[in-house]
């Protein structure tokens, strides 16, 4: 029997620090949903502390999930780990993760702390976490540029204080391979009470090496990996927990090690978490790249064909990749369609929106010969039809010619109210989105525009991404039509609409 590797997902945490990355509390909830189906053992559902939505999300995920433990982060002070204590009072599983900076340069410039005090801080804040649960965990953030007699002593007072696992993060992504296999051990050597507690990895992808630091972690005596779907995180990222898994399980005579992720949720996770967040996946990324089990050259294709170990590692099925196949057409019933919908995570939480839903559904299934499971990932992965919703796109008309300016003319309706306006433009995206901008005025920069085609064919539906930027706030929207001008629009107005809706919130590094 081999020993346990427990993956830690903080793709509702870290992940959502990414620019425009922030969620609701529906979304939130279906990918907590979907990472319990995954088999993830620890799910960092946020920072309660953060916000009253947040504290509220966490709750929320704390009550529907519960074979996974659900973990709040929390500063090393009292308000911070009390909310994290109340978010997580409904799990079965609760965790409390705290943290405080324990390099030089952290210690010095930015807490102020000598530190004498940064140890006593740790303590007490890991003695009051025990007072709302068992399982506590403990960060020393930028720990691979802290000094190792130091972090020996700071652990070994926590662990006293009653941690049960020690996280040592690359904060900033400086780390290199066999240095963290080397840190990792000499750092389990020279704390006297080590073997009471789980070692924890946390790394950065700045310099493209967070799965390769995690998996020397492991090397080095780490049994957990803090990781997210598809490497979503702060920056560059972090270690992508489909990289990590399927490294342990395909190398195993390396590491030798079991989890208990069910690896054909990998793919339906990666496409929930980038409908959502808005983040598409780089075709030629690992394991959930469209191209990862592509086979474009000839002459891999003929031995493919032959033998397929020939050229794959691992196969396509084992990660959740299905032929594209006709999941849904015109004729498909309410309850085929929500069954689908069920077993993708994608059920809204209303009767009344999955009503919409199916409209929706039927609308685009006139339009549209086949549907995919990307097609309903792109229409219902997003959470929509909640209050913050207040504009929606009612008609567009655009012209364009050659030799001629395009021209949009579009009509809204905000809280009730119907607005029309109209704008000429460079192009018929530009154009569209100035119309808008003569009705709504936002003032946002537009950051990001892209548009991907869901499924192959002329007729699929395009995905436009829109990222807007406006008084230090950065939000993504997202819209899927097979009109990718509808599509645009629709993107452009969700993006407003998250403008509108998020509110200020505390975002910790670590
Ligand atoms: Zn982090």
């Amino acid at each position: 029997m081999s020993e346990r590797l427990y993956i830690f997902d903080t793709t509702l945490r870290d992940g959502e620090q990414s620019p425009g990355a922030s969620m609701t509390r529906d979304e939130k909830i279906r990918i907590a949903k979907q990472l319990e189906k995954l088999g993830v053992d620890i799910i960092e559902a946020g920072f309660a502390a953060a916000s009253p939505g947040d504290a509220d999300a966490i709750r929320a995920i704390a009550e529907t999930v519960k074979d996974s433990t659900i973990c709040s982060l929390a500063r090393a002070n009292e308000r911070d780990i009390r909310a994290a204590g109340e978010a997580i009072r409904p799990a079965n599983r609760g965790r409390i993760h705290t943290f405080i900076a324990t390099s030089p340069i952290h210690m010095e410039k930015k807490l102020r702390m000598q530190p004498d005090a940064v140890v006593e801080a740790a303590v007490a804040a890991v003695k009051l976490a025990r007072e709302y649960t068992d399982d506590v965990e403990f960060s020393a953030e930028d720990a691979l540029r802290s000094e190792p007699d130091f972090l020996c002593r700071i652990f070994e007072a926590v662990i006293k204080a009653g941690a049960r696992t020690i996280n040592v993060p690359d904060t900033v992504g400086y780390a290199v391979p066999y240095l963290t296999t080397a840190f990792f051990r000499q750092l389990i050597e020279g704390t006297p009470n080590s073997d009471q507690v789980i070692w924890s990895a946390h790394c950065h992808n700045d310099l493209g090496m967070a799965v390769a630091n995690s998996l020397a972690a492991v090397q080095g005596g780490a049994r957990q990996v803090e990781c997210t779907i598809n490497g979503l995180g702060e920056r560059a990222g972090n270690a992508a927990l489909e990289e990590i898994v399927m490294a342990v399980r395909t190398r195993r005579d390396v590491f030798d090690l079991e989890t208990r992720i069910d690896t054909t949720q990998i793919v339906p996770s990666s496409k929930l978490v980038s409908s959502i967040t808005g983040y598409p996946v780089q075709p030629n990324k690992a394991v959930v790249g469209a191209n990862a089990f592509a086979h474009e050259s000839g002459i891999h294709q003929d031995g493919v064909l032959k033998h397929r170990e020939t050229y794959e590692i691992m196969s396509a099925e084992s990660v959740g990749w299905t032929q594209n196949k006709l999941i849904l057409g015109k004729l498909s019933g309410r309850n085929a369609f929500r069954s689908r919908l069920q077993e993708l995570n994608l059920l809204p939480s209303s009767e009344e929106a999955l009503n919409n839903a199916f409209v929706c559904f039927k609308a685009l299934a006139d339009k549209k010969r086949e549907i995919f499971d990307e097609d309903l990932f792109a229409l219902f992965g997003k959470d929509s039809g909640t209050a913050s919703e207040n504009i929606q796109l009612v008609a567009l008309k655009v012209t364009s010619e050659t030799g001629t300016a395009p021209k949009a003319t579009v009509t809204l309706r905000r809280d009730g109210i119907e607005l029309a306006g109209e704008a000429i433009g460079a192009g018929p995206v530009d154009a569209t989105f100035k119309a808008i901008e003569s009705i709504l005025q936002s003032q946002a920069d537009l950051q990001l525009y892209s548009v991907n085609a869901i499924t192959s064919g002329t007729d699929s539906q395009g995905e436009v991404t829109v990222r807007l930027h406006k008084a230090e706030r950065v939000v993504n929207g997202q819209g899927a039509d097979i009109d990718i001008l509808i599509a645009s629009a629709k993107a452009y107005l969700s993006a407003l609409n998250h403008l509108a809706a998020n509110q200020e919130r505390a975002h910790p590094q670590l």
